[in-house]
């Protein structure tokens, strides 16, 4: 089995896991914890962390669990300055790196004990990545990392 089968696997099991969160069967507490396992379960493998939670890295909000709209803001923490306080750990506490606004503005507060952190790495961002880059999607893929999802119904 390859890394890639890894990170496609685990994607699968953030899916599963945002679909019970959305229906109600599980809270939203125990579906971060659900899916920040799954990032960390490829063991840092390069890329494909990224692969494991595909589903949701272009739309959903790591930290408040919301989905951002179509268009609106999604900055991950990977793309702040790499001289940021404890850069290499900022995506620990976090289910994705893709955050809201809002959380981005809060976590990086909280990470670095300066109020304005979010705002000045909200501008580095938006200076050295494409728009592409922070705009989320507005939904969930509707792929595996370019594979169809295959569905499974319990008897
Ligand atoms: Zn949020």
């Amino acid at each position: 089995m390859s890394c890639h089968d890894i990170g496609r696997g685990m994607n699968s099991v953030v899916r599963t896991t945002v679909t019970l969160m959305d229906e109600g069967k599980i809270s939203k507490e125990a579906a971060k914890t659900i899916i920040s396992c799954c990032a960390k379960s490829v063991n840092w493998c390069d890329g494909n962390e990224g692969e494991a939670i595909d589903y949701i890295s272009k739309c959903m909000c790591g930290r408040c669990m919301k989905i951002v709209p179509e268009g609106g803001k999604l900055y991950s923490v990977y793309d702040v300055s790499r001289d940021f306080p404890d850069y290499y750990h900022l995506d620990d506490y976090l289910a994705t790196n893709g955050l809201c606004e809002e959380c981005f503005d809060i976590y990086l507060e909280e990470r670095s004990g300066d109020k304005t952190a979010g705002e000045k790495q909200r501008k580095y961002i938006e200076e050295h990545c494409r728009p592409e880059d922070y705009t989320s999607t507005g939904e969930y893929e509707d792929n595996n990392n370019g594979y169809p999802w295959v569905n499974y119904t319990l008897a």
